[in-house]
């Protein structure tokens, strides 16, 4: 049998078992790529479709194969991959059925071509929504372009650029547009990626002589979305990559989202051309939800997961809890876990007692002037040695005067000491420092968001 004629097999039974608008949905453009020694794999057009089939029908497809083929199954993969590429191959089974003569045209009409070997994107969440995000006032203008982009790709920002701190819910809306996108058009290809995926696979095609069906895999999709691009910084030959990569999807108007932890300005290493081609459409960023979006999204959460805290309980971990919503969710988990376990109510007490972990002015005080120093210098991409050594060039003052203003208004340390962790410099140079950071700050924006990602780090990892 060949690999489409089992195929069509696994689907007139699967047919037979799901509503027909389900099964038009779902299986329209998959099959088999590769089956051997009991390893199969099958394509799906988009990663929505494949984490469809997945979660959904993995298992009755195992039977199903194996009913049909009488071969043992041993392990069933998916990948993104166009239907037309898929190469027919025949498969020694012990066990033939009737294939129908519209099956037989089936498998004659697929062309055969090599299949390229990059790998597909991430999953998208299902759960990643425009209805499950909340939205308050630090997200306020994000969400709007980002339901804008979802309703008219191409034409609304394009790119859409997504910054800010973790936990805020980047990643959340980046896919909240690719589900949108995919539910208004299941047959949408979407490449959802990390800026790291990108460059990991970059160099994979360039080792393997693949470097013409990376490009091709990337430049024929209608939306490009790439989770943290600030990652992409400082690897010259996959940023000159993406940069023909997003020239063309661009010209074609085709979508492109991006989400960075800081505005394209502040990433170092950055190429100016790929700096000012993120500027052409629409920047926003996410900022710390507020104390009452806190409590909604608290919520929220809490209704999804089928527990109960009350309005008095939901304050009390929206006050705890501050620095962003992957930290509520841990809190909110760790409650549920806690109490279930117990098989107790929840109460103030017991909030506050499991949570004293969380309390931010207490991760502030346990974190150290070594700390402060690693993140800066790496938030800056610069090394610990030349921040504290005798250079006055901008590129290490200005991060050398971060650190000096966040030891002293952070960790309330003495001018003299400050200047000792700094490689011996003199007090007063401390003193000049933080008064220039603390006036600079209020007119001076990039500042004033470097330093809030750059305490966002700090204090999040010391929780
Ligand atoms: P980031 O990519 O900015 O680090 P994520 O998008 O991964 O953050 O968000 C972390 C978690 O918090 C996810 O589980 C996400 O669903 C949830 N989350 C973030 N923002 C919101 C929001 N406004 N409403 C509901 N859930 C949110
Ligand atoms: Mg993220």
């Amino acid at each position: 049998m060949t690999n489409n004629e089992i195929w069509q097999a696994v689907l007139s039974e699967l047919e037979l078992t799901i509503s027909k608008a389900n099964f038009n949905t779902w299986f329209k453009n998959t099959g088999i790529v590769t089956f051997q020694e009991g390893r199969v794999v099958l394509c799906a057009p988009n990663t929505f479709t494949q984490a469809w089939i997945e979660k959904k029908h993995h298992h009755q497809i195992i039977q199903s194969l194996e009913r049909i083929t009488s071969l043992p199954i041993k392990k069933l993969e998916y990948k993104i991959e166009n239907i037309k590429n898929v190469v027919e191959q025949t498969i020694n089974t012990s066990f033939l059925p009737s294939v129908s003569q519209e099956q037989e045209k089936a498998a004659i009409v697929q062309p055969a071509q090599a299949v390229p070997v990059i790998s597909a994107g991430f999953t998208i969440n299902p759960k990643y929504t425009f209805d499950s995000f909340v939205v308050g006032k630090g997200t306020e203008l994000a969400f709007a372009a980002a339901k804008a982009v979802a309703d008219r790709p191409g034409e609304a920002y394009n790119p859409l650029f997504i910054y800010g701190g973790v936990g805020l819910g980047k990643t959340h809306l980046l896919q909240a547009v690719g589900n949108e996108l995919l539910r208004k058009n299941p047959a949408t290809s979407i490449m959802y990626v990390s800026a790291e995926k990108f460059t990991n696979d970059f160099v994979t095609s360039l080792r393997s002589g693949g470097a013409r069906d990376f490009q091709n895999r990337y430049r024929t999709i209608d939306a490009l979305l790439i989770d943290d691009i600030q990652f992409i910084a400082g690897k010259d030959a996959s940023q000159e990559s993406f940069f023909h990569t997003f020239n063309e999807l661009h010209q074609s108007n085709k979508q492109v989202i991006l989400t960075s932890d800081r505005p394209p300005k502040s990433i170092p290493a950055l190429e100016d051309r790929l700096k000012s081609r993120f500027e052409w459409g629409m920047i926003v960023d996410v900022s710390a939800p507020d104390f009452e979006t806190r409590v909604a999204i608290l919520g929220k959460k809490c209704q999804e997961k089928n527990f109960i805290l009350d309005e008095k309980l939901l304050n009390t971990v929206a006050t705890i809890v501050q620095s962003n919503i992957r930290e509520l969710e841990g809190a909110l988990n760790k409650i549920i876990a806690y109490h279930q376990l117990k098989n107790m109510s929840p109460t103030t007490e017991s909030i506050k007692s499991l949570l004293s972990s969380f309390d931010s002015s207490s991760a502030r005080r346990s974190v150290t002037a070594a700390q402060v120093i690693e993140v800066v210098c790496e938030f800056f991409s610069v090394t610990n040695a030349d921040v504290c050594g005798k250079s006055r060039e901008k590129k290490l003052s200005y991060p050398r005067q971060i650190i000096m203003y966040l030891l002293r208004n952070d960790l309330k340390m003495s001018f003299p000491s400050i200047g000792d962790e700094l490689g011996g410099r003199d007090h007063t140079t401390a003193m000049h420092a933080n008064e220039k950071v603390t006036r600079d700050i209020e007119e001076d924006l990039k500042l004033k968001q470097e330093i809030e990602l750059i305490r966002q780090r700090l204090y999040i990892n010391n929780i």
